[in-house]
């Protein structure tokens, strides 16, 4: 949309007329909203990204801003936005200000208002007003949100398992110092080693999501033996599993076949979802089984754990989600752990599907299709 010839275009001079053209073009080609007021706060001047971030598809010429433009704060009380412009006796930028849109949706919005001095006119009034610029910044704001979330979940997670594995191995000294009752050195020692191991998942986790999230990871094809795969997994998490009084029984389909696919990540999901069995499981057992699915292959995790509620359900896989439910929270944890094996599983065109019932269990199901060699990345 054309700047809005609101300031009349100069007639018989050229050279006037080629600047106003010229400066036509540079407002109409700027991705941020401009709009020009005088001094009564009317508008003069407009381009069409001021008429988007407005939802408007016009302005007048006289336009009062405040009918035009109602900013509210972060706690959607309306702002003065004549007060604001007229305060405004040097360029003022603000960030916190918001636009609420007819359709209920909000966007944040910069702001920024510079005076403009024009000089004297012939009744040697002093002419000028403002110049503002508006640009949607609803990404940006949601982006700055998140990374602090992320540095305060983040921060909060490490602090937990460090002052746990500080305490036990302060407490080992002490034992060592007092009584030297080996086994209750070696008890807080676990203990710390443990949260220690814990520190060392989710550090893997977190590398793992910023190199996914920065599009980083590759994808290297070669031949599974989801069989072979499956029993290592199962001989790997037994020891953990036993410390829970959890078993681990694994289901095989004698018609398995090879599985072309990134050994890395079909072994980095399943671990998760195991982790996350094992960690949710209170009693009972775990059963790591695999199908094949056509040219597919299927493996399952079930357990016969806490379940997930169905509002929780809708969740589970969003960033940091971890759920209410007191057992769970009593659980170290990020919630990043199936955000991240989502992201995996897209990467290599695995399909995760899940059933889980409270109190009951959950029984979590990943399609692993056969990739060509070599393939690349899907994201
Ligand atoms: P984390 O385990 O670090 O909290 P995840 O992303 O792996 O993060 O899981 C998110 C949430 O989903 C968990 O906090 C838990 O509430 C729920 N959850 C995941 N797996 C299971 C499971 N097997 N049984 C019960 N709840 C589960």
């Amino acid at each position: 949309m054309d700047v809005h010839k609101l300031i009349p275009t100069p007639k018989n001079k050229n050279l006037e007329s080629m600047a106003f053209n010229r400066l036509t073009s540079l407002v109409n080609s700027m991705a941020d909203g401009v709009i020009a007021v005088d001094k009564n706060i009317k508008v003069v001047l407009f381009n069409g990204a001021a008429l988007n971030i407005l939802d408007r598809n016009n302005l007048k010429e006289g336009d009062y801003l405040k009918d035009v433009l109602k900013p509210v704060d972060q706690n959607y009380h309306t702002v003065d936005i004549v007060k604001l412009v007229r305060d405004a006796n040097a360029p003022t930028t603000n960030r916190d200000l918001r636009i609420s849109y007819s359709d209920g949706s909000v966007s944040d919005l910069y702001l920024s208002i510079a005076p403009v001095h024009l000089g004297y006119n012939d009744a040697g009034r002093e002419t000028g007003g403002y110049v503002l610029l508006l640009r949607d910044i609803t990404a940006e704001k949601s982006l700055e949100e998140e990374r602090d979330e992320f540095i305060s979940v983040v921060s909060h997670e490490l602090r937990t398992p460090i002052t746990i594995a500080e305490g036990n191995i302060s407490n080992a000294q002490l034992i060592f110092d007092k009584s030297g009752d080996m086994e209750k050195i070696k008890t807080a020692l676990k203990a710390a080693h443990d949260q220690v191991l814990f520190l060392a998942d989710m550090i893997n986790d977190l590398a793992t999501l910023s190199r996914a999230e920065r599009g980083k990871l590759t994808v290297e094809v070669e031949p599974i033996n989801v069989h072979d795969l499956v029993l290592e997994l199962a001989s790997n998490y037994l020891p953990e599993a036993m410390d829970h009084g959890l078993q681990i029984k694994t289901e095989l389909d004698p018609k398995l076949e090879i599985l072309s696919s990134s050994k890395l990540y079909v072994r980095e999901i399943m671990q998760n979802l195991i982790t996350n069995a094992i960690k949710y499981t209170p009693k009972g057992q775990i059963t790591i089984s695999a199908y094949q699915r056509h040219m597919n292959v299927e493996i399952s995790v079930s357990d016969t754990g806490i379940g997930i509620t169905k509002s929780d359900q809708e969740r589970i896989f969003d960033k940091f989600f971890r759920s209410d439910d007191v057992r769970a929270r009593a659980i170290n944890g990020t919630g990043l752990g199936l955000y991240v094996t989502m992201k995996l599983a897209k990467l290599i065109g695995a399909e995760i599907s899940f059933k889980s019932e409270l109190n009951k269990g959950s029984t979590f199901s990943v399609i692993f299709p056969n990739m060509p060699p070599s393939s690349d990345s899907k994201e």
